[in-house]
């Protein structure tokens, strides 16, 4: 049981938290910390935090967990601002879409990583974002990676998968680099790709037309490229070597459908829509 929470950045993913634990009876108290106090006052009026403060050293005051829920590069600057203000005993997680930029900013910030930091990542989430998009379930039977540094301690990386568990979901253990590299594949990939593709239809030239014309394909496909720019720009900044490596191996596979559809080779068209229909058709979600 977490007696005192602290959530920074009461979103999507830190409010859905925050209630599901809430939910569970797993926290006593919780507190909210971000930019506006207008966010935060929703927050407050949604039951999701009790409280909250503008100011990140005075929100982590008494914590036993603080979770850092802010877009990727705002990671650093609220880790300056609270390193100073964390008790030793105070655990500290995250859940950033990307994992080494996170451990890196720690680094930076605190020189020596703390034995009480345990990065984390829920692999659950949707393309709304806000405090007035989260909701309870959300982590529900979703996996949580979590990636300790060799600093992390036992006892900072079993409260913080109880956690988790308490929020419903099923928890992991991975190192960050295996972490960003197949992240980049089965999310960020898909996630630029369904960006670059509304894009690109957005330029043609007659854009109103096409879309017109847009239906349940369209719909499936391209529903993440609604998700939040910030969110997606930072996570694209701060994952990008393990994102162009999945970008280039997309692009060798683009490459020779345009040459099959080129060459009018229906044999190579069909094995590779096969093979892709057979790994999609065995994904159980
Ligand atoms: P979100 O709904 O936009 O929430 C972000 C929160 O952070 C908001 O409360 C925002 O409040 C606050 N914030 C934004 N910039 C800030 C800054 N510079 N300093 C302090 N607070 C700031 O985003 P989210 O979807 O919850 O994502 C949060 C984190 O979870 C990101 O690191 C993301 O990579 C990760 N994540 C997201 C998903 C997903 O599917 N959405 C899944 C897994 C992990 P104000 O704007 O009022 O400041």
């Amino acid at each position: 049981m977490i007696r005192r929470l602290c959530v920074i950045g009461v979103g999507l993913i830190g409010g859905s938290l925050a209630l599901a634990l809430r939910r569970a009876g797993y926290c006593g108290q919780i507190v909210g910390a971000g930019r506006h106090a207008e966010t935060l006052e929703r927050a407050r009026d949604l039951g999701v935090i009790d409280g909250y403060d503008l100011d990140f050293a005075q929100a982590v005051g008494g914590a036993d967990m603080v979770v850092l829920a802010v877009p990727m590069r705002a990671m650093a600057t609220v880790l300056a601002s609270i390193h100073d203000h964390l008790a030793p005993e105070t655990i500290l997680t995250d859940v950033g879409s990307a994992k080494g930029a996170v451990i890196e900013a720690a680094g930076a910030v605190f020189g020596d990583l703390p034995s009480a930091f345990v990065p984390g990542h829920p692999v659950a989430g949707t393309e709304n974002s806000g405090v007035e998009a989260a909701f309870p379930e959300l982590f529900q039977g979703r996996r949580v990676i979590l990636t300790p540094t060799p600093a992390s301690s036992p006892v900072a990386i079993a409260a913080v998968r109880k956690m988790w568990m308490a929020a419903g979901a099923t928890v992991e253990e991975m190192d960050a680099v295996s972490h960003d590299r197949i992240l980049a594949a089965t999310s960020h990939l898909p996630h630029v790709v369904a960006f670059a593709l509304v894009h690109a239809l957005s330029q043609m030239e007659a854009e109103s037309e096409v879309l017109r014309y847009a239906a349940g394909g369209f719909r499936d496909f391209t529903r993440i490229a609604s998700s939040d720019p910030v969110m997606w720009r930072d996570i694209c900044l701060t994952n990008a070597p393990a994102i162009l490596d999945a970008l280039d191996q997309f692009q060798a596979g683009l490459d020779e459908l345009i040459q099959a559809i080129s060459a009018g080779d229906g044999a190579r068209i069909e094995t590779m829509f096969r093979e892709a229909k057979h790994t999609r058709d065995a994904f159980r979600y």
